[in-house]
């Protein structure tokens, strides 16, 4: 949230400053970096920076327990190097054969619900006619590696069932990968996520998505 409210400063600012300058210049929002820099959130984060990375480590658990424990409550990020992860997140998922599926308990309706009720409190729209924003570089991975591979993750990491593995109908024996778009709540994980760096998540039209209200 604090680097949303920096960037709208930022934004804002460079507005202020482009109505006094010559017209036709690019908005100049170089100043963010700084505010960032300048700012608590930039502090915290720095501190930190060591404990998810040390994840990887030769010593395994409780390497990275004795590591996080130092470094969050003694050394607070004071060190002279940067640990880093052994390669982007989505290139770390295991075939499905390596893993055991888990179990999941049903919602209770209590404390947990099921996944179209949580959905529908985001107040979630979409206009029907619109452009569908996200979008496949190449439509036939999907089932030809996400499915075949990784036993089709988009229908588990996807937190609003945009993503389904449907039987074609045309041709039977065999799945299609469907796109519930208008479920879509932004979060922004498949574009992330996906093994194969094959979703392209693009902004859909303008105040589309999750309608959060206070009540
Ligand atoms: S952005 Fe999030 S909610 Fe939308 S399709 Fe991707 S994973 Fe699902």
């Amino acid at each position: 949230m604090k680097s949303g409210m920096l960037a709208a400063e930022t934004v804002v600012d460079a507005i202020v400053k482009d109505n006094e300058a010559p017209q036709g210049q690019p908005l100049d929002v170089s100043g963010y970096e700084e505010a960032i820099r300048n700012s608590w959130v930039y502090k915290e984060l720095y501190e930190v920076r060591n404990v998810r990375p040390s994840f990887h480590n030769p010593l395994g658990l409780y390497g990275f327990m004795a590591w996080s424990g130092l470094d969050t409550l003694f050394l607070k990020g004071r060190v002279p190097f940067t640990l880093k992860h052994p390669g982007p997140d989505y290139a770390m998922l295991k075939p499905a054969k390596d893993c055991k599926p888990i179990d999941y308990p049903k919602a209770d309706g209590v404390v947990t619900f099921d996944i179209l009720e949580s959905v529908s409190r985001t107040g979630t729209n979409h206009a029907e006619n619109q452009p569908v924003h996200l979008r496949l570089k190449d439509p036939s991975v999907q089932v030809e590696r996400n499915l075949t591979e990784f036993a089709g993750p988009e229908a588990r990491f996807c937190p609003a069932a945009v993503y389904e593995y449907v039987d074609d109908e045309a041709n039977p024996g065999k799945k299609r990968f469907q796109i519930n778009s208008q479920n879509c709540i932004h979060c922004k994980t498949c574009d992330i996520k996906d093994p194969s760096q094959n979703i392209n998540w693009t902004v859909p039209e303008g105040g589309d998505g999750p309608q959060y209200v206070l009540t």
